[in-house]
């Protein structure tokens, strides 16, 4: 007689980072885990720009206690898109990869997932709780201006080599915009940066702020404070400030890089409350259980639209809290679960 297959106790929905961390922790707790994701492993790293540097240091990206060991402190993308994989293969996680996860049903102690797979074939996995780590990636905080749609904007930056001798202009005043402007500018882009507010944001890397700032001082880099875009233009974007004035900059790629929202959809399918001023998931923070009871958020999902304040190095801890919940044991003592972004 065939063998029955028992199933997940726990479905984990996403495979970036903290999802893939949540994993680990479950099946240490001795739940048998399968992890599904839209697209492939750690997909939002694959959206990082192509020659990214983390500001983090390996080994406080490393899950599960797994060395993450490169010879620089700070790892490239590929490095991290490679030791993921790595985690995947050595900790033997179930991940089934390009399945989209469509619904959470039901409720402790019986959920039923369905899922779509690329084929379209569709799926449904019952299991007794579910940890919903989406992220943010993939929902780009809209300017809602018209030409956002045109084919040169996009929210995600790769390399400045596209834009060699055009005019662009960069939107956004924390990190990426900052990379990305002065990346552009040394792969020979006519620059213009557009920020809403008066300086970059207090978060800036400080080994970037003064080669930027320099960059600006000496004209080499264009910038607008207090400016807003209205509207895009397939050669150029039309501006106002914060005095009502109105201008033009030419542009024939656009970067708004103005951040992401979280991936909160299927937890208000699933009957989630989200806070309308935080976007913050309705959960215990002691626990990450959400208000329906056996649903859990993991990752920087659980921090709402201040994406800064969960990451990799505070989000890999997640699934202890979980695992200790489904367990009925306590919160464990030493990590933390949120934190200020530490640059
Ligand atoms: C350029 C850049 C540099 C960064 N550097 C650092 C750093 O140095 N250190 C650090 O700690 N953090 C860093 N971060 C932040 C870090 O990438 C995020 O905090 C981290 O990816 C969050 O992990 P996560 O697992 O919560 O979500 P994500 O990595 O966003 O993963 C979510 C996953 O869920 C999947 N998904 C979404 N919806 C569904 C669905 N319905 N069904 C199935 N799957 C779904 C997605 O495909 C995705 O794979 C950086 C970010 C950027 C952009």
């Amino acid at each position: 007689m065939a063998a029955v297959d028992p199933g997940p106790d726990v479905v984990v929905v996403g495979a970036g980072p903290c999802g893939l961390a949540a994993a680990i922790s479950l099946e240490r707790a001795g739940f048998r885990t399968l992890v599904l994701d839209a697209d492939c492993v750690v997909s939002s790293i694959t959206q990082y720009p192509t020659y990214a540097t983390f500001f983090s240091t390996a080994e406080k990206l490393s899950l599960g206690g797994l060395p993450f060991v490169i010879s620089e402190s700070k790892p490239a993308r590929r490095d991290a898109l490679t030791y993921y994989r790595a985690v995947v293969r050595h900790f033997g996680l179930t991940v089934r990869q390009y399945e989209r996860v469509d619904a959470i049903e039901g409720g402790a102690p019986m959920f039923t997932v369905r899922t779509t797979r690329r084929s379209g074939e569709t799926r449904r996995i019952a299991c007794r709780a579910v940890v919903v780590a989406t992220g943010y990636w993939g929902s780009p905080n809209r300017l809602d201006v018209p030409g956002e749609r045109l084919s040169h904007v996009t929210h995600a930056y790769r390399e400045g080599h596209v834009a060699f001798q055009q005019p662009a202009v960069v939107v956004g005043g924390g990190n990426s915009a900052a990379e990305a402007a002065l990346d552009l500018f040394r792969a020979g882009a006519d620059v213009t940066l557009v920020h809403f507010g008066p300086a970059f944001d207090k978060k800036i890397k400080p080994w970037i702020l003064p080669d930027l700032t320099n960059r600006i001082a000496d004209g080499a880099i264009h910038v607008r404070w207090n400016s807003r875009v209205t509207a895009i233009h397939g050669d150029r974007v039309d501006l106002v400030d914060a005095d009502g004035e109105t201008s033009e900059a030419a542009a024939d790629h656009v970067f708004l890089l103005t951040g992401f929202a979280p991936n909160v959809e299927l937890l208000r399918g699933a009957g989630v409350p989200i806070d309308t001023a935080t976007g913050i998931p309705s959960h215990d923070p002691t626990t990450l259980e959400t208000s329906v009871p056996g649903l859990f958020i993991a990752g920087v999902v659980t921090a709402g639209y201040d994406a800064n304040k969960v990451f990799i190095e505070n989000g890999r801890f997640h699934g202890d809290f979980i695992a200790a919940r489904l367990r009925g044991e306590g919160p464990p003592a030493a990590p933390i679960l949120s934190r200020e972004l530490d640059t």
